[in-house]
């Protein structure tokens, strides 16, 4: 399976600079089998699309998207209307929306049924506090999430479901997971793939490691097996660093 990074800018650039991004990251040399993808805020979906022109990479990727296709939801954004933009990704879940704006897995799990109805691929994050992992309970948290999330997902398609295992304690600290430990909690996901879909999918969903990834540990995540990309958040803030930290990915 051919690995993927993700670029999270969070609420970061307005269109101006997201256009200025994009414009600077295109002149990067990526390695040609790896896959990459950036979540920008909506505002700037327009210039990061004007600034890719015709460029397929990185692929257009959304922060968050609304359940419904339209109607009177002041202020939420439509799966249907990141199409219009040619978005492919859209992040759901992610842990400062769990945490700021009190996103439940049963939200979580309708956004995502929204977004692959709309053809476009749910990159679902899931993640224990660091209070859940000091009370031993990481797995627990994880197959409640990853349980609700699929509940009603298909797992094959154009927009098939992504993962990303994201330790909450682990984002934006400098204290990365260890790789073998994002490995564990990445097989019991795949446990839960098999039991919904069958064994076939154990291996055919993507599940990325998100977490203090930046240019030195990267490779580390991605040459483990079962761990099959990055969300990085502040590494991917400045375009050359990001290239630099995809071409560490995967040394030629
Ligand atoms: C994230 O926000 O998804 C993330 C992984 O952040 P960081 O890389 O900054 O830890």
């Amino acid at each position: 399976m051919r690995k993927l990074i993700i670029a999270n800018w969070k609420m970061h650039y307005g269109p101006v600079k997201a256009g200025g991004w994009v414009r600077a990251f295109r002149r990067e040399r990526l390695p040609k089998d790896l896959d990459v993808s950036i979540a920008v805020p909506d505002v700037s979906l327009a210039a990061a699309r004007a600034s890719l022109g015709r460029a397929t990479i990185p692929a257009l990727a959304a922060q968050d998207a609304f359940w419904e296709a339209e109607g009177a939801f002041t202020g939420e954004t439509s799966p249907t209307m990141l199409n219009e933009f040619g978005v492919v990704m859209c992040l759901v879940g992610h842990s400062e929306r769990r945490k700021y704006l009190g996103e439940t897995d049963e939200m979580v799990a309708k956004k995502a049924v929204a977004l692959q109805r709309a053809g476009i691929s749910p990159v679902i994050c899931v993640g224990e506090t660091d209070a859940d992992k000091k009370r031993g309970a990481t797995m627990k948290v994880i197959r409640v999430q990853v349980s609700s999330a699929i509940s009603n997902l298909k797992p094959d398609g154009h927009a098939q479901p992504l993962f990303a295992y994201e330790p909450v304690w682990a984002i934006g600290s400098g204290k990365p997971c260890r790789p073998d430990d994002a490995r564990d909690v990445h097989t019991a996901m795949r446990e839960i793939f098999a039991k919904k879909w069958g064994p076939k999918w154990t291996h055919e969903i993507r599940i990325l490691y998100g977490g203090s990834v930046d240019a030195r540990n990267i490779a580390e995540y991605v040459s483990t097996t079962g761990i099959d990309g990055a969300l990085v958040g502040g590494a991917s803030l400045d375009p050359r660093g990001f290239g630099l930290l995809c071409r560490a990915a995967l040394p030629a």
